[in-house]
C-alpha cells in the first residue's frame, strides 16, 4: 500500500530544485504555501548579520553612493536594519558619515541651520525660503559648536517691515541670557519635558562651554515615535557599517572608520575570492579582534570556503544580479542570483557564517525567497535608492519626481571627482588601466518616500509571506527549507506571467 506520506508530497525540496542543473533567478520559482495556525505579526523576523550581530529586520542598505549615507543608516537602524555607509569618498568623509549614526539620538537636530550676529533677516527669510522653518539659533562664529549668543524665530521677524531686511540679527535676536537651554547629555525625556514646561518652540543643548551642540524643536513633541526594534551597540547607539576596499591605503581608511565606532567592516570587492581580500581579513583580525567583517561578493562554494577560512564572520553573495549591473554581460562571470545564494548558504551554514542576498531585489516576494533559499539578511540598492534618505536631490522629469540611482561600476560613479579617484573604486582594477570598463549604468528611481514608512511596508510584507508558508521566525523558515519541509515549483514562463497582473486594460500599482 502507498505511503500517504508519498501520496501527500508535493513539489521540490529547494535541494532537488537546485540540482536540476540550470542556474536559478527569484523569478524562476514559487514557494508552495503551508499551514497557518498563528498571526503575522507574531512572526520573528530577527536574523545574524554576522557571527556575533543580530538585527531584529533582515533588510541591509547597499554601499552605493547613491543609497547609503548617514541619514539612510540612521533611518535603516531605527527600523531594525543596518545601513552600510559607501566609500567613493575621502576617508575621513566616510568616518565623518559613521559617528553622525554613533552619535544620533532620536529627537535631537545634529545639524542644525545656524547663522552669527551679523547675518541679517534677508538671511533667515532664505532660510525659510529653502527649509522651510526660520527657528535659527545664533552662534558667535555662526557654526554648530560655536559658543551660543541667541536664537532667532519665527516672532522676531514676522513683523518687521519689508525696509528692515538688512537688521542684523544681533538687534532682534533673544539673547542667550534669557533663553531656555539644556546640557550636554540630556535624555531625550529629559529634553521633551524641558520643551512641555517652557512653552518654548525651540531648544538649544549646549555644552560645559556654552557651544552649541544640538538643537530640539517642539514640533517633533508629538512626532517623537520610538522605534523598540532599533539595532542598537551595548551602549545604546544605532548600529552601523562601512565599506572599504582591499588595497595598502584602505588600511588607512580602516583605522578611521574604527575610531569613528564603525561596528562591522564591508570588504567591497565584485569578485571577493583573492589574495588581497584574504590578507585584508586576516590584517583586519589581528588588528581588530572585535570588529565584525563582512567579506565577498562570493557566488560559489570554493570563493565562499576561502573567505570562511580566512576568517570572514559574514559573506555577501551575489555578482551581476543586481539591477544597474552590466557585469555578466561585459566579464561573462557571474551566477544567477537564487542559485548562488541557495549553493553559498548551504555551505556557509556548516561555519555559522552568515549570507547577504545582495542585489537583484525587486520585491517583498524577491526577499522572502532570498531568506528561504538560506540567506539570513538581504541588501539592497534600488529598492531604497527613490527614498528621502537617499543621498542626492529630487529632480521632475515629465512631471515624475525622480532620484538618481548608479552603479558603483558605472563610469559615472568612477570619475567621480570628490573621490580620490579610481583607487577606491571597487571595479577599477589598477593605475595602470588606461580604459575603463564599466561594469553599471546610471539611471534614476521614482520617488519612494520616507525609509521610515517604506521599510515598515516590508517588514509587514515578509510577516505575511511566512505566515502563508507557515513559518513563525526567519530561523524556522531556513529549517523548514533544509528539513525538505519547504517545498518548492519552478515556474515556466507562462507561469511567471500568469503570476504577474494581466489581462487589463489599464491599471494603477499601488504598494502600501
Ligand atoms: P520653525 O519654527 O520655523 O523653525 O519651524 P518648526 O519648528 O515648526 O519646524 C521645524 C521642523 O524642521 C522640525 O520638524 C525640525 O525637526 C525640522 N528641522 C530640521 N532641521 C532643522 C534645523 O536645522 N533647524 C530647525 N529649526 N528645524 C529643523
Ligand atoms: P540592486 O538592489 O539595485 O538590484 O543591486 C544592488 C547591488 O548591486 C549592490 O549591493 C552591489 O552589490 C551591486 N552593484 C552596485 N553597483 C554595481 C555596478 O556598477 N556593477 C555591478 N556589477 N554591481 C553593482
Amino acid at each position: 500500500m502507498a505511503d500517504t506520506n508519498n501520496i501527500l508530497e508535493d513539489g521540490l525540496s529547494a535541494a532537488d530544485m537546485m540540482d536540476k542543473g540550470h542556474g536559478l533567478t527569484y523569478n524562476d520559482f514559487i514557494i508552495l504555501p503551508g499551514f497557518i495556525n498563528f498571526a503575522a505579526d507574531t512572526v520573528d523576523l530577527s536574523s545574524q548579520l554576522t557571527k556575533k550581530i543580530v538585527l531584529k529586520t533582515p533588510l541591509i542598505s547597499s554601499p552605493m553612493d547613491t543609497v547609503t549615507e548617514a541619514p539612510m543608516a540612521i533611518s535603516m537602524a531605527l527600523c531594525g536594519g543596518i545601513g552600510i555607509i559607501h566609500h567613493n569618498c575621502l576617508p575621513e568623509y566616510q568616518a565623518n558619515e559613521v559617528l553622525k549614526v554613533k552619535k544620533y539620538k532620536h529627537g535631537f537636530i545634529h545639524d542644525p541651520v545656524v547663522l552669527c550676529p551679523t547675518n541679517t533677516v534677508a538671511d533667515v527669510l532664505k532660510v525659510k525660503k529653502e527649509h522651510g522653518f526660520c527657528g535659527i539659533p545664533i552662534t558667535e562664529d555662526g557654526n554648530l559648536g560655536g559658543r551660543l549668543v541667541g536664537i532667532v524665530t519665527s516672532r522676531d521677524i514676522d513683523f518687521l517691515e519689508d525696509g528692515n531686511m538688512n537688521a542684523k540679527l544681533e538687534s532682534i535676536m533673544t539673547k542667550f541670557e534669557n533663553l531656555v537651554t539644556a546640557q550636554s547629555g540630556v535624555t531625550l525625556a529629559e529634553a521633551n519635558y524641558i520643551l512641555e514646561k517652557s512653552k518654548k518652540g525651540k531648544l538649544p543643548i549646549i555644552n560645559a562651554q556654552g557651544n552649541l551642540i544640538a538643537l530640539m524643536a517642539r514640533t517633533d513633541l508629538k512626532k517623537a515615535k520610538s522605534y523598540p526594534t532599533a539595532s542598537k551597540d551595548d551602549n545604546k547607539q544605532l548600529i552601523v557599517g562601512a565599506a572599504m576596499g582591499t588595497r595598502e591605503e584602505d588600511k588607512d581608511r580602516l583605522r578611521h572608520l574604527v575610531n569613528a565606532g564603525v561596528d562591522v567592516i564591508v570588504l567591497d570587492s565584485s569578485q571577493g575570492n583573492s589574495v588581497y581580500q584574504i590578507e585584508m581579513i586576516k590584517h583586519i583580525k589581528k588588528s581588530y579582534p572585535n570588529l565584525q567583517v563582512i567579506a565577498g561578493n562570493v557566488v560559489t562554494v570554493k570563493q565562499a570556503k576561502n573567505l570562511i577560512d580566512a576568517g570572514a564572520d559574514g559573506l555577501r553573495v551575489g555578482m551581476g544580479s543586481g539591477s544597474i549591473c552590466i557585469t555578466q554581460e561585459v566579464m561573462a562571470v557571474g551566477r544567477p542570483q537564487a542559485t548562488a545564494v541557495y549553493r553559498v548558504s548551504h555551505y556557509a551554514k556548516k561555519f555559522n557564517v552568515p549570507v547577504i542576498a545582495d542585489g537583484g531585489i525587486q520585491s517583498i516576494g524577491h526577499i522572502i525567497k532570498a531568506l528561504s533559499l538560506g540567506a539570513s539578511t538581504v541588501m539592497m540598492g534600488s529598492l531604497l535608492a527613490g527614498t528621502s534618505e537617499a543621498p542626492g536631490e529630487y529632480y521632475f522629469s515629465d512631471g515624475v519626481r525622480l532620484k538618481k540611482y548608479r552603479g558603483m561600476g558605472s563610469i559615472e560613479a568612477m570619475d567621480r571627482k570628490d573621490a580620490m579617484g579610481s583607487a577606491m573604486n571597487r571595479y577599477f582594477h589598477s593605475e595602470a588601466d588606461k580604459l575603463k570598463v564599466a561594469q553599471g549604468v546610471s539611471g534614476s528611481i521614482v520617488d519612494k518616500g520616507s525609509v521610515l514608512r517604506f521599510v515598515p511596508y516590508l517588514q509587514c510584507g515578509i510577516r505575511h509571506g511566512c505566515q502563508d508558508i507557515g513559518a513563525t521566525s526567519l530561523a524556522i523558515l531556513r529549517n523548514m527549507m533544509y528539513d525538505g519541509e519547504l517545498r518548492f515549483e519552478l515556474r515556466s514562463h507562462s507561469a511567471q506571467l500568469e503570476g504577474n497582473v494581466h489581462s487589463l486594460f489599464s491599471y494603477e500599482k499601488r504598494l502600501f
